[in-house]
């Protein structure tokens, strides 16, 4: 039973991220992704065209799904909503509340739900939705809390809610894995920086806070998204620019971020303009350290202290550029970096701060797939 795989399954509204691995073990079989689902010209007409696409792929590197006896499929679903806040089995009336849930999440929702329904009818096996809301649904009232009119904010389900819960919990425990300590002992803050960013303040391996909130539109700039701006700023578009709500939602989204300020949102083209010298890829990379900067020393504040700094995800795993930047001048707070430890490239788990320092900095590599398939197979048994 333990060797037959999880499959994992991330469906975005055109493209279908698949990984196929074995819990207990780690060990990925396949992985890849289908994209360009439903555009014109495409041959992947829909999801269930998505879900065949893959099989044949698989079947071309001599993975055969059908002969494998999957054990299950994890679904990663992105708003759980105040409904969700573990893991849960899908069934009709789960889809109907994930399906309720897609006001608060229009960008994301309805597509894992499409990719769920294929699936579901492809795979006669349990399915299991991972909400990347949930680790955060524990987040204390303080910091979950928006201070507009309560009723207001109880009818319409009005909170801060957080994402990528599930790479922030599985960073934090590998975090502590590394110092062979017990979370339990800790004062994390971990930067999940990747084309979405996010910040979290974990104690004792429970969140505290976190920079996104309502949406995932909240808190570090991002490869497109604008994070905090003031909130006035929304009205001052309508007023002076005449823009819809849709248009401001499609302009902080999809328009603003790196993307906005340098007119690239891949952080490796940001820095190799900035090493170029260009002026708007340098003010863009001042305004994530910036931000990077207020969020470290927000928590810090709020955790009464801290034990350990974490980078992951794709810019945090690799970027020397951003952890150099992040990190110079906190001496004072007991964060330093060592520079040839910071510089040196690996895929592990790794301190990259001098021995004997106050606040450990450590780099470790997000695995999401990983902790899905995990609480997949916990549930399923
Ligand atoms: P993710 O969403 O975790 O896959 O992260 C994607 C982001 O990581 C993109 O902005 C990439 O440009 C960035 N990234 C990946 N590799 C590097 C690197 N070597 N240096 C800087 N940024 C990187």
């Amino acid at each position: 039973m333990t060797e037959h795989p999880v499959l994992v399954l991330n469906a975005g509204s055109s493209s279908l991220k698949y990984q196929l691995l074995v819990p207990e073990s780690g060990d990925v079989r396949a992985g890849g992704v289908i994209e360009r689902i439903g555009e014109s010209g495409s041959d992947v007409a829909d999801h269930a065209a998505a879900l065949e696409a893959m099989t044949e792929r698989l079947r071309s590197d001599d993975v055969d799904l059908d002969e494998l006896q999957l054990r299950a499929v994890g679904h990663r679903v992105v708003h759980g909503g105040p409904d969700f806040s573990e893991p849960v089995l899908i069934d009709d009336a789960v889809l109907d509340r994930v399906r309720d849930l897609s006001s608060l999440a229009p960008l994301h929702n309805p597509a894992a739900i499409t990719g769920i329904e294929a699936a579901r009818d492809r795979f006669d096996v349990p399915h299991v939705a991972v909400f990347d809301t949930a680790f955060f649904s524990a987040l204390p009232p303080q910091a979950s809390t928006y201070a507009v009119p309560r009723d207001l904010a109880e009818k319409h389900a009005i909170r801060r809610y957080g994402f990528h819960g599930t790479s922030h919990e599985y960073v934090s425990q590998a975090a502590a894995d590394l110092l062979g300590r017990p979370t339990s002992d800790l004062r994390q803050v971990i930067l999940h920086l990747g084309n979405g960013c996010s910040a979290s303040a974990v104690r004792g391996g429970r969140p505290v806070d976190t920079s996104m909130g309502l949406t995932p539109l909240q808190g570090l700039v991002m490869g497109t998204r604008s994070g905090d701006v003031d909130p006035g700023l929304h009205a001052y578009l309508a007023r002076e620019v005449g823009l819809s709500l849709d248009e401001i939602d499609t302009l902080l989204n999809k328009k603003s971020g790196v993307l906005g300020l340098s007119g690239v949102n891949d952080f490796r083209e940001l820095e190799d303009r900035l090493e170029a010298g260009d002026a708007a890829a340098r003010l863009a990379f001042d305004v994530v350290v910036h931000r990077l900067k207020h969020y470290v020393g927000a928590y810090l504040a709020i955790l009464g202290g801290l034990d350990v700094l974490v980078f992951t995800a794709g810019i945090g795993e690799n970027s020397t550029t951003v952890r150099a930047a992040v990190t110079e001048g906190l001496g004072e707070l007991g964060i330093t970096v060592d520079p040839a430890r910071n510089a040196a490239r690996s895929k592990q788990a790794r301190v990259i701060s001098p021995d004997g320092s106050r606040v450990v900095v450590a780099v470790v590599p997000t695995n999401e797939e990983l902790a899905i398939a995990r609480q997949t197979a916990d549930l399923v048994g």
